[in-house]
């Protein structure tokens, strides 16, 4: 099995750790330079069993000049060419504006997309319930997994979903 997975997101809601995280390597550190030269860095991840293709998608925020609107629309060409999304979000941080403007970029694709709760270190396990829920009501995800992809905490069982979907 193989395939691509776009991962999405807030900054700074680890997309380039759990990259880093999954490869093993600091790979996914060059996407930050990737923001500025509008390329997209793939990174793949390969077992006996499957091969990923990562790729961390920038420019998925409200364009704010025309630049940012060619951004956007490369983003959204990148979405659908992918066979899964991964939309990240931070568990402390909780909802925020910038997702809202992802959710409705994410409806705009018929690719499946995971909502991956990234940050659980950092919170209570009581209060990621009515996080989630909250997402929910939002989007029809097709698997919800928290993760934190610093301390690595449950990241296997997210590339074995990932695997579900090549
Ligand atoms: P990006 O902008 O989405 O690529 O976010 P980064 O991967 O650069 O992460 C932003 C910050 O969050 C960094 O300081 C990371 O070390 C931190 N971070 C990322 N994932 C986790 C996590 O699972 N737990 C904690 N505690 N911090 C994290
Ligand atoms: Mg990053």
């Amino acid at each position: 099995k193989s395939g691509f997975a776009a991962i999405v997101g807030r900054p700074n809601v680890g997309k380039s750790t759990l990259l880093n995280h999954v490869l093993g390597q600091k790979i996914a550190i060059m996407s930050d330079k990737a923001q500025t030269t509008r390329n997209k860095i793939h990174g793949i991840y390969t077992t006996d069993k499957e091969q990923v293709v990562f790729i961390d998608t920038p420019g998925i925020h409200k364009p704010k000049h025309k630049l940012g609107q060619m951004m956007t629309s490369l983003a959204l060409a990148t979405l659908n060419e992918v066979e899964l999304v991964l939309f990240l979000i931070d568990a402390e941080q909780g909802y925020g504006k910038g997702d809202q403007f992802i959710i409705e970029f994410l409806k705009k694709t018929k690719v499946p997309v995971f909502l991956v709760v990234n940050k659980i270190d950092k919170v209570h396990p009581e209060d990621l319930l009515p996080l989630i829920d909250r997402y929910r009501q939002l989007y029809d995800f097709k698997e919800i997994i928290p993760i934190s992809a610093l301390q690595g905490q449950n990241v296997s069982a997210l590339m074995d979903q990932i695997g579900k979907y090549l």
